[in-house]
């Protein structure tokens, strides 16, 4: 199967890596590059696209600018990075696009902006307008603010956020490396670059590994991880490497990379934003009868849980996992887990005289459960 071509897609969500944006040895932005990337940028543009950009490099381009020395920042020294980074980081993308007419939106998002759903949906129908506009929102993490508790922490998921979020069809990841290798590629000569993936499977995740560069928190581990959120949502993903000049046009032109595919099975807009929740409180470990419903469209029932980890509250976001620990969906789950712990295994007709109250039949309802794919035989 050929893979897609980029003018098949309608809303495309671009995340630019910090070192690619950065150089650190000269402390500058790396302006002709970028002059390139917003000439492809404002192709699709003009194609009648719609183009966000997820934006890293506010701290690394602080840092440079500040002249900080190497090494690990603390907290508020890389917080007080971003702040400096981040204006100027905003300016430059606003300048290179503006030489193609193209007005900027500078968003930054915390966590909570896409964890909490009414925060999420507001976020949303900013960039919705922005869009309309014909506006590229340049998107970064809010780092001054986010405390290392509460962050993403690497703009590849925070892209995949992204994508879900505006039910984008596509997401790029541009980095220094160029698609997913069957091996480590530094460490191993005859690694081989897989062009497609059709699912991401737990081998395809044991290929990822843990590489990362010094600039950028994402290794290929975070990738993988975006690549779930953002194909469980209904968009394609591709790894590119932005090394060179005009990547988007060496993808057009069909270059190495490696596309993720999603099934496309269209999600409803709060499954779409369960399926990508960062942050799960707790685990729910069930039967494999209760596996079997799930994955036939029914409920979690009481009666299904063999197990509760994690201190949750009524309408956190759990992981559902089967007997063998295998993750088989997400939800929004009923009960407390205090309560969740007192009901599990029992029939919902006990419910009333276990917890004094009569709550809801299923511990899980099938409108808030995601089920993910089935696991490899
Ligand atoms: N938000 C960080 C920054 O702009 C980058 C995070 C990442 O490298 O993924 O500096």
């Amino acid at each position: 199967m050929p893979a897609p071509h980029l003018t098949d897609f309608k809303r495309i969500v671009i995340k630019v890596g910090s070192s690619l944006l950065v150089d650190s040895a000269a402390g500058r932005v790396r302006r002709s590059w970028l002059v390139a990337l917003a000439e492809d940028i404002a192709k699709l543009h003009r194609d009648k696209r719609d183009v966000l950009v997820v934006s890293s490099g506010a701290i690394a381009l602080g840092r440079a600018r500040l002249k900080l020395p190497r090494g690990a920042l603390k907290l508020e020294e890389s917080q007080g990075a971003a702040a400096v980074g981040q204006i100027a980081l905003a300016r430059i993308w606003s300048e290179v696009l503006g030489q193609h007419d193209i007005e900027t939106g500078q968003i930054l998002l915390t966590l909570q902006d896409t964890e909490e759903r009414r925060r999420y949906l507001n976020a949303r129908s900013t960039i919705a307008r922005l869009l309309d506009w014909r506006a590229v929102p340049v998107i970064n993490e809010n780092d001054t603010i986010a405390t290392s508790e509460i962050r993403y922490g690497d703009n590849d998921r925070l892209g995949a956020r992204v994508a879900s979020m505006t039910s984008a069809d596509l997401l790029i990841l541009l980095s220094d490396i160029d698609g997913l290798y069957d091996a480590p590629p530094n460490l191993n000569p005859d690694a081989k670059l897989i062009p497609r993936v059709e699912r991401i499977t737990n081998e395809i995740e044991a290929m990822a590994g843990a590489a990362e560069s010094e600039l950028s928190r994402g290794g290929m581990r975070t990738k993988i991880e975006a690549g779930k959120i953002a194909t469980a949502a209904g968009a394609h993903m591709i790894i590119a490497s932005g090394k060179i000049d005009h990547p988007l046009r060496a993808i057009a032109k069909g270059g190495r990379c490696t596309w993720f595919m999603t099934a496309a099975n269209p999600v409803t807009s709060r499954k779409r934003w369960i399926a990508g929740t960062l942050e799960a409180r707790g685990t729910l470990t069930i039967d494999a009868g209760a596996v079997a419903a799930l994955r036939a469209g029914k409920s979690l029932l009481p009666a299904g849980v063999i197990r509760v980890d994690g201190s949750f509250a009524r309408g956190d976001a759990v992981v559902v996992r089967g007997p063998d620990a295998r993750e088989v969906g997400r939800g929004l789950v009923a009960y407390d887990a205090e309560d969740a712990e007192k009901i599990k295994g029992r029939s919902s007709g006990a419910i009333l005289s276990i917890l004094g109250i009569s709550g809801r039949a299923e511990m899980i309802h099938r409108d808030d459960l995601v089920i993910g794919p089935r696991p490899d035989k």
